[in-house]
């Protein structure tokens, strides 16, 4: 079987990460595509990250009835700092030998994947599958060999699909009482409606 996570912090899942994972699915012929809701990024310094219970039921929400994506609470549940080598080792152990792995990530994670902790040992344990992400060039394969010995043969360097939409922007949206009907599935937009999640907080 050939299995992909894409790993993020999802706060919230949106239209861009659904596209990437069914794109993913269809250009290597996935069986699954699991996603991987950080616990607390350490590379996000953002004060408040919505609450992983509520990251997760969104992302329950995204992908009601389609039974090829999951969802690992493996890094919401482990104390401490989000690993993503970890994580795969993890999965890794419960698959078969004969499967294969992919890690999902955007163009801009790939630039500075050789940042991220024992990044050596992470594309040793599965294949990196990178799709474009507007406002950032393609990563050049020399310069990410250069940082990261082994990359070139363990990177997939996915061409389409090119959405412009992130969490952040959706976020900022919800704040400013803005519609975010175009870039989150309609049971993802209601959630966040219901829960008042993004909302400014209010000074005192
Ligand atoms: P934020 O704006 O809060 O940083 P985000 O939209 O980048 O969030 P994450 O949950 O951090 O969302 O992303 C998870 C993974 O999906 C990352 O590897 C990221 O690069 C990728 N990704 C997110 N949005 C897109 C997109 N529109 N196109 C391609 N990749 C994306």
């Amino acid at each position: 079987m050939k299995i992909a996570v894409l790993g993020g912090t999802f706060d919230p899942i949106h239209l861009g990460h659904l596209a990437v994972a069914e794109e993913a699915r269809r250009l290597l012929a996935l069986s699954k595509v699991i996603f991987m809701p950080a616990g607390r990024p350490y590379f996000k310094d953002r004060a408040a990250i919505s609450p992983a219970e509520d990251r997760i039921k969104m992302l329950g929400l995204a992908i009601a009835g389609q039974p090829i994506y999951l969802i690992s609470r493996l890094e919401v549940e482990r104390p401490g700092p989000s690993y993503a080598v970890d994580s795969m080792a993890q999965i890794k152990k419960q698959l078969n030998p004969a499967d294969d792995l992919f890690f999902i990530m955007g163009w801009d994670n790939l630039m500075n994947l050789h940042l991220w902790y024992e990044a050596d040992r992470l594309i040793k344990l599965c294949r990196v599958v990178a799709a474009p992400r507007p406002g950032f060039p393609q990563p050049s394969i020399q310069s990410l060999e250069h940082e990261l010995p082994g990359i070139s043969e363990r990177a997939i360097i996915m061409e389409r699909p090119l959405i412009d939409i992130s969490a952040t922007l959706i976020r900022e949206k919800v704040a400013n009482g803005l519609t975010i009907d175009a870039l989150v599935p309609p049971a993802v937009a209601k959630y966040i409606q219901q829960k008042g999640l993004y909302k400014p907080s209010i000074q005192h």
